[in-house]
Protein backbone atom coordinates (compact mmCIF):
# COMPACT_ATOMS: atom_id res chain seq x y z
CA UNK A 1 0.00 0.00 0.00
CA UNK A 2 1.25 3.59 -0.67
CA UNK A 3 1.94 5.90 2.46
CA UNK A 4 -0.42 8.89 2.97
CA UNK A 5 0.90 11.98 4.99
CA UNK A 6 -1.57 14.27 6.04
CA UNK A 7 -0.85 17.11 8.68
CA UNK A 8 -3.67 19.00 9.68
CA UNK A 9 -3.78 22.22 11.68
CA UNK A 10 -6.30 24.34 13.59
CA UNK A 11 -8.27 24.99 9.75
CA UNK A 12 -9.96 21.32 9.36
CA UNK A 13 -11.68 21.57 12.60
CA UNK A 14 -13.26 25.35 12.07
CA UNK A 15 -16.42 23.62 10.33
CA UNK A 16 -16.71 21.32 13.56
CA UNK A 17 -17.50 24.92 15.28
CA UNK A 18 -13.66 25.26 17.19
CA UNK A 19 -12.24 28.47 16.52
CA UNK A 20 -8.71 28.47 14.59
CA UNK A 21 -6.14 30.47 16.18
CA UNK A 22 -4.98 33.18 13.16
CA UNK A 23 -7.89 33.54 11.42
CA UNK A 24 -8.49 35.22 14.60
CA UNK A 25 -6.23 37.86 14.64
CA UNK A 26 -3.81 35.91 17.25
CA UNK A 27 -5.81 35.28 19.83
CA UNK A 28 -7.04 32.16 20.91
CA UNK A 29 -10.74 32.23 22.31
CA UNK A 30 -10.20 35.81 22.57
CA UNK A 31 -7.13 35.33 24.62
CA UNK A 32 -2.96 35.87 23.68
CA UNK A 33 -1.84 32.89 23.94
CA UNK A 34 1.14 34.73 25.99
CA UNK A 35 -1.42 34.33 28.86
CA UNK A 36 -2.34 30.96 28.60
CA UNK A 37 -0.43 28.61 26.63
CA UNK A 38 3.21 29.55 28.14
CA UNK A 39 4.79 27.93 31.07
CA UNK A 40 5.14 31.72 32.42
CA UNK A 41 1.55 31.64 32.02
CA UNK A 42 1.25 28.70 34.21
CA UNK A 43 3.14 30.18 36.94
CA UNK A 44 2.13 33.37 36.44
CA UNK A 45 -1.75 32.10 37.11
CA UNK A 46 -2.72 28.83 36.77
CA UNK A 47 -6.50 28.85 37.45
CA UNK A 48 -6.46 31.04 34.25
CA UNK A 49 -4.62 28.46 32.37
CA UNK A 50 -6.60 25.64 34.12
CA UNK A 51 -10.06 27.29 33.30
CA UNK A 52 -9.07 27.94 29.56
CA UNK A 53 -8.05 24.65 28.63
CA UNK A 54 -11.44 22.90 30.75
CA UNK A 55 -13.40 25.31 28.57
CA UNK A 56 -11.29 23.80 25.23
CA UNK A 57 -11.67 20.28 26.61
CA UNK A 58 -15.49 21.31 26.81
CA UNK A 59 -15.53 22.78 23.50
CA UNK A 60 -14.02 19.57 21.74
CA UNK A 61 -15.94 17.19 23.56
CA UNK A 62 -19.46 18.63 22.21
CA UNK A 63 -17.94 19.00 18.86
CA UNK A 64 -18.36 16.52 16.05
CA UNK A 65 -16.11 15.50 13.02
CA UNK A 66 -16.85 16.91 9.79
CA UNK A 67 -16.51 15.89 6.04
CA UNK A 68 -12.88 16.21 6.16
CA UNK A 69 -12.35 14.30 9.21
CA UNK A 70 -14.52 11.40 8.00
CA UNK A 71 -12.82 11.59 4.13
CA UNK A 72 -9.19 11.32 5.53
CA UNK A 73 -10.63 8.33 7.62
CA UNK A 74 -12.17 6.90 4.28
CA UNK A 75 -8.42 6.55 2.65
CA UNK A 76 -7.27 4.09 4.62
CA UNK A 77 -9.31 1.62 2.67
CA UNK A 78 -6.75 2.06 -0.10
CA UNK A 79 -3.68 3.80 1.86
CA UNK A 80 -1.47 3.66 4.80
CA UNK A 81 -2.25 7.06 6.34
CA UNK A 82 -0.60 8.39 8.58
CA UNK A 83 -2.25 11.68 10.25
CA UNK A 84 0.04 14.27 12.08
CA UNK A 85 -1.87 16.76 13.68
CA UNK A 86 -1.44 19.99 15.32
CA UNK A 87 -4.64 20.13 17.05
CA UNK A 88 -5.45 19.26 20.36
CA UNK A 89 -9.19 18.20 19.86
CA UNK A 90 -10.07 14.32 18.80
CA UNK A 91 -11.81 14.32 15.86
CA UNK A 92 -9.85 12.49 13.74
CA UNK A 93 -10.10 9.52 16.15
CA UNK A 94 -13.57 10.12 16.62
CA UNK A 95 -14.12 9.95 12.43
CA UNK A 96 -12.57 6.63 12.49
CA UNK A 97 -8.26 7.20 11.83
CA UNK A 98 -6.77 4.70 13.25
CA UNK A 99 -3.32 6.15 13.28
CA UNK A 100 -3.19 9.80 14.35
CA UNK A 101 -0.01 11.72 16.14
CA UNK A 102 -0.50 14.53 18.04
CA UNK A 103 2.24 16.81 17.73
CA UNK A 104 0.71 19.30 20.35
CA UNK A 105 -0.65 16.52 22.66
CA UNK A 106 -4.14 15.81 23.09
CA UNK A 107 -6.99 17.71 25.30
CA UNK A 108 -8.63 14.91 26.56
CA UNK A 109 -5.72 13.47 28.37
CA UNK A 110 -4.37 15.26 31.60
CA UNK A 111 -0.35 15.64 32.41
CA UNK A 112 1.47 15.73 35.38
CA UNK A 113 2.73 19.54 35.56
CA UNK A 114 6.06 17.57 36.83
CA UNK A 115 6.89 15.19 33.84
CA UNK A 116 5.35 15.57 30.78
CA UNK A 117 5.49 11.60 29.81
CA UNK A 118 3.24 11.32 32.72
CA UNK A 119 -0.13 11.45 30.63
CA UNK A 120 -3.94 9.76 31.53
CA UNK A 121 -6.85 9.56 30.02
CA UNK A 122 -9.92 11.35 31.84
CA UNK A 123 -13.42 10.36 32.23
CA UNK A 124 -15.38 14.15 32.58
CA UNK A 125 -14.03 17.97 31.11
CA UNK A 126 -12.90 19.21 34.12
CA UNK A 127 -9.20 18.94 35.33
CA UNK A 128 -9.67 20.88 39.06
CA UNK A 129 -6.86 22.47 41.03
CA UNK A 130 -6.36 19.96 43.97
CA UNK A 131 -5.81 17.06 41.50
CA UNK A 132 -2.65 15.55 41.09
CA UNK A 133 -0.44 13.09 39.32
CA UNK A 134 1.19 10.25 41.02
CA UNK A 135 4.53 12.02 41.62
CA UNK A 136 1.75 14.84 43.97
CA UNK A 137 1.92 17.94 41.43
CA UNK A 138 -0.97 19.15 40.18
CA UNK A 139 -2.51 17.83 36.88
CA UNK A 140 -3.05 20.18 33.79
CA UNK A 141 -3.66 19.79 30.23
CA UNK A 142 -2.02 17.39 27.88
CA UNK A 143 -1.02 20.06 25.03
CA UNK A 144 2.45 21.22 24.05
CA UNK A 145 3.08 24.75 25.17
CA UNK A 146 5.00 27.82 23.25
CA UNK A 147 8.65 27.36 24.91
CA UNK A 148 8.09 23.52 25.18
CA UNK A 149 9.80 20.24 24.16
CA UNK A 150 7.65 18.68 21.38
CA UNK A 151 8.58 15.32 21.63
CA UNK A 152 6.80 13.89 18.92
CA UNK A 153 8.71 15.71 16.10
CA UNK A 154 11.18 13.16 15.23
CA UNK A 155 9.25 10.47 14.81
CA UNK A 156 7.16 13.04 12.40
CA UNK A 157 10.10 13.95 10.79
CA UNK A 158 10.65 10.89 10.00
CA UNK A 159 7.07 9.25 8.71
CA UNK A 160 7.54 12.28 6.64
CA UNK A 161 10.39 11.60 4.79
CA UNK A 162 8.81 7.93 3.91
CA UNK A 163 5.80 9.42 1.86
CA UNK A 164 4.38 8.77 -1.35
CA UNK A 165 1.68 11.17 -1.75
CA UNK A 166 1.50 14.56 0.80
CA UNK A 167 -1.68 16.64 2.36
CA UNK A 168 -1.35 19.31 4.26
CA UNK A 169 -4.72 20.78 5.62
CA UNK A 170 -5.64 24.02 7.24
CA UNK A 171 -2.65 25.43 8.59
CA UNK A 172 -0.92 28.84 8.41
CA UNK A 173 2.75 27.16 9.08
CA UNK A 174 3.36 29.86 11.32
CA UNK A 175 3.97 27.85 14.60
CA UNK A 176 7.49 25.81 14.17
CA UNK A 177 8.71 23.23 14.71
CA UNK A 178 5.27 21.86 13.03
CA UNK A 179 5.58 24.10 10.28
CA UNK A 180 9.35 22.81 9.57
CA UNK A 181 7.86 19.23 8.40
CA UNK A 182 7.12 19.94 4.93
CA UNK A 183 10.78 19.93 4.44
CA UNK A 184 11.09 16.36 5.66
CA UNK A 185 8.83 15.27 2.29
CA UNK A 186 10.92 14.16 -0.53
CA UNK A 187 11.31 16.21 -3.89
CA UNK A 188 9.16 14.03 -6.07
CA UNK A 189 6.63 13.24 -3.55
CA UNK A 190 2.73 14.89 -4.63
CA UNK A 191 1.92 17.48 -2.28
CA UNK A 192 -1.74 18.88 -2.00
CA UNK A 193 -2.64 21.73 0.07
CA UNK A 194 -6.50 22.51 1.25
CA UNK A 195 -7.28 25.44 2.87
CA UNK A 196 -9.46 28.37 1.33
CA UNK A 197 -7.10 31.23 2.03
CA UNK A 198 -3.55 29.52 1.36
CA UNK A 199 -0.83 31.05 3.35
CA UNK A 200 1.58 32.99 0.71
CA UNK A 201 5.34 31.35 1.69
CA UNK A 202 7.68 30.07 -1.04
CA UNK A 203 8.05 26.49 0.27
CA UNK A 204 4.37 25.81 -0.69
CA UNK A 205 4.99 26.84 -4.50
CA UNK A 206 5.47 23.39 -5.72
CA UNK A 207 1.93 21.89 -3.99
CA UNK A 208 -0.55 21.44 -5.94
CA UNK A 209 -3.35 23.71 -4.35
CA UNK A 210 -6.86 23.31 -3.51
CA UNK A 211 -8.08 26.77 -2.36
CA UNK A 212 -11.56 25.25 -0.85
CA UNK A 213 -12.61 24.95 2.36
CA UNK A 214 -11.78 21.37 4.03
CA UNK A 215 -15.54 19.94 4.14
CA UNK A 216 -14.74 20.45 0.44
CA UNK A 217 -11.85 20.26 -0.56
CA UNK A 218 -10.69 17.17 1.46
CA UNK A 219 -13.55 15.12 -0.04
CA UNK A 220 -12.46 16.03 -3.85
CA UNK A 221 -8.94 15.48 -3.13
CA UNK A 222 -10.39 12.04 -1.35
CA UNK A 223 -12.35 11.51 -4.36
CA UNK A 224 -9.65 11.52 -6.35
CA UNK A 225 -6.87 9.82 -4.58
CA UNK A 226 -9.65 6.88 -4.66
CA UNK A 227 -9.92 6.56 -8.48
CA UNK A 228 -13.69 7.34 -8.24
P1 LIG B 1 -3.79 28.60 12.40
O1 LIG B 1 -4.98 29.08 13.16
O2 LIG B 1 -2.50 29.32 12.55
O3 LIG B 1 -4.17 28.62 10.84
C1 LIG B 1 -5.42 28.14 10.41
C2 LIG B 1 -5.37 27.88 8.92
O4 LIG B 1 -6.59 27.22 8.60
C3 LIG B 1 -5.27 29.16 8.07
O5 LIG B 1 -4.33 28.96 7.03
C4 LIG B 1 -6.69 29.28 7.52
O6 LIG B 1 -6.72 29.87 6.22
C5 LIG B 1 -7.14 27.84 7.46
N1 LIG B 1 -8.60 27.64 7.51
C6 LIG B 1 -9.56 28.41 8.08
N2 LIG B 1 -10.78 27.88 7.90
C7 LIG B 1 -10.58 26.73 7.20
C8 LIG B 1 -11.45 25.74 6.69
N3 LIG B 1 -12.79 25.79 6.88
N4 LIG B 1 -10.92 24.69 6.01
C9 LIG B 1 -9.57 24.61 5.81
N5 LIG B 1 -8.69 25.53 6.25
C10 LIG B 1 -9.20 26.58 6.95
O7 LIG B 1 -3.66 27.07 12.73
P2 LIG B 1 -2.38 26.14 12.92
O8 LIG B 1 -1.44 26.34 11.78
O9 LIG B 1 -2.92 24.80 13.20
O10 LIG B 1 -1.66 26.71 14.22
C11 LIG B 1 -2.43 27.00 15.40
C12 LIG B 1 -1.93 26.38 16.68
O11 LIG B 1 -2.96 26.56 17.66
C13 LIG B 1 -1.70 24.89 16.57
O12 LIG B 1 -0.47 24.64 17.11
C14 LIG B 1 -2.80 24.23 17.39
O13 LIG B 1 -2.22 23.37 18.38
C15 LIG B 1 -3.50 25.33 18.15
N6 LIG B 1 -4.98 25.30 17.94
C16 LIG B 1 -5.66 24.11 17.92
C17 LIG B 1 -7.05 24.08 17.69
C18 LIG B 1 -7.75 22.72 17.68
O14 LIG B 1 -7.26 21.78 18.29
N7 LIG B 1 -8.91 22.58 17.00
C19 LIG B 1 -7.74 25.27 17.49
C20 LIG B 1 -7.02 26.48 17.52
C21 LIG B 1 -5.64 26.48 17.74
Amino acid sequence: MKKIVVLTGAGISAESGLRTFRDSDGLWEGYDVQEVATPQAWQRNPQLVQDFYNMRRKDAMNAKPNAAHYALAALEEQYEVTIITQNIDDLHERAGSTNVMHLHGVITRAQSSLNAALTYPMEGWEIKMGEVCELGSQLRAHVVWFGEDVPMIEPSARICQQADIFILVGSSLAVYPAAGLINYVPNQVPKYIVDPNIPDINRLNSMIKIEEKATVGVPELVKRLMGS
